[in-house]
């Protein structure tokens, strides 16, 4: 089959043929119709220190995907995916899965997937319990991003935002998906900051109430003209970047509620002073909780939330290096890479 792998331990994949999976007991073979590039692969394909680590050379990658079940379904007996369903795997490598306990966050799974994804392949082999069914009005494209959306979705209705003032640092993919979740439950105001116009613009598109370049712009001020005196609500930080936490704490109401998506450099210092006197809440956020979090995100879908504009590119395959080159130009939001072309 093909498949994108890591042959040199360096910059790049090479886009070659390997071995299709063997399928074990439990397990479902599943036909890969569109990868979405995240985050991570794009760690990987740089080969960043820390991700090179983690990570195993000769092996093929990525997280984000939607496929459809093959033959195999029938012949491992998993009888929950009928043979030629539309399957989103929640973890790529996941025997782990049975082991979570239900409503907890997919901790160790999502380790593991970043070591051990197979996604950027033709096929690809998961235990049955691993595999999510697609409704057939949700679009393979959207499939291909419920990984990241997952993660906007697990981290924007961390805290009830009904009425209140959201702000959201970083619009990167899945802090412009948050901005659309944020409105869709009914946020009164969403702000986001970045210093990516592109990216603004995209939250833009995605309904923020007001974007910022805080390169160019303060916070402060944009919050006079919305009449926001006292400060956000509720903060959402998607960036991972020290100065713009530091910035949420400073811009956040008394008793305000923070939900902490972005990871942030070792050993990053922050004011308590901000936490303790105005009395925030701060919950770390870590991938998106089985399954509950899945549910949410098919139901938000299927009541309207319009996600459409994140996909900015689509790429066959072939193409994969034009794919790359988008997602590390910044100009791009989240770059599908198809399959069946
Ligand atoms: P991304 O890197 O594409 O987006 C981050 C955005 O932050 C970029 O658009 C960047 O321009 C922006 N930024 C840079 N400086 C800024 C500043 N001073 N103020 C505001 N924004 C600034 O990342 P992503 O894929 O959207 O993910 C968002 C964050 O979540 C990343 O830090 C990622 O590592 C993290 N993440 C965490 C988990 C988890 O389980 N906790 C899972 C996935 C991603």
């Amino acid at each position: 089959m093909k498949a994108l792998c890591k042959l040199e331990a360096g910059p790049g994949l090479t886009l070659t043929r390997t071995r299709k999976p063997v399928l074990g007991h439990n397990d479902v073979m599943i036909r890969i119709r569109k990868t979405a590039i995240c985050g991570t692969d794009v760690h990987i394909w740089n080969w960043d220190a820390g991700h090179s680590r983690r990570s195993r050379c000769r092996c093929t990658w990525a997280t984000n995907m939607s496929a459809r079940s093959s033959r195999s379904v029938r012949r491992c007996g998993a009888s929950r995916l009928a043979t030629g369903s539309r399957a989103r795997v929640i973890s790529p490598a996941a025997s782990a899965a049975t082991a979570v306990p239900g409503g907890a966050t997919c901790v160790a799974i999502q380790s593991a997937s970043a070591s051990t994804g197979r996604a950027f392949a033709e096929y690809l082999v998961i235990p049955a319990f691993n595999a999510f069914k697609i409704p057939e009005d949700v679009s393979d494209d959207l499939a291909a991003i419920f990984d990241p959306f997952g993660n906007a979705t697990h981290t924007a209705l961390s805290f009830n935002l009904v009425g209140e003032d959201v702000l959201i640092t970083g619009a990167g993919p899945i802090g412009v998906m948050a901005v659309a979740i944020a409105r869709h439950v009914g946020a009164r105001s969403v702000v986001i900051t970045d210093v990516n116009d592109y990216r603004l613009g995209l939250a833009k598109q995605m309904g923020a109430t007001r974007t910022v370049n805080v390169e160019r712009q303060s916070l402060k001020e944009v919050m006079e003209d919305l009449h926001m005196l006292e400060g956000f609500d509720v903060g959402l930080e998607m960036s991972g970047v020290p100065s713009a936490f530091t910035s949420m704490l400073a811009h956040m109401n008394h008793g305000g509620k923070i939900a902490l998506l972005g990871i942030p450099p070792d050993n990053t210092a922050i004011d308590w002073n901000q936490v303790i006197f105005k009395g925030l809440q701060i919950k770390g956020i870590y991938g998106r909780e089985m399954f509950e979090t899945w549910y949410k995100m098919v139901a938000m879908l299927q009541s309207g939330l319009d996600l459409s504009p994140v996909i900015t590119h689509h790429f066959p395959v072939a193409e994969y290096e034009a794919g790359f080159a988008a997602m590390l130009s910044g100009q791009s939001g989240k770059v599908i890479l198809d399959w069946m072309q």
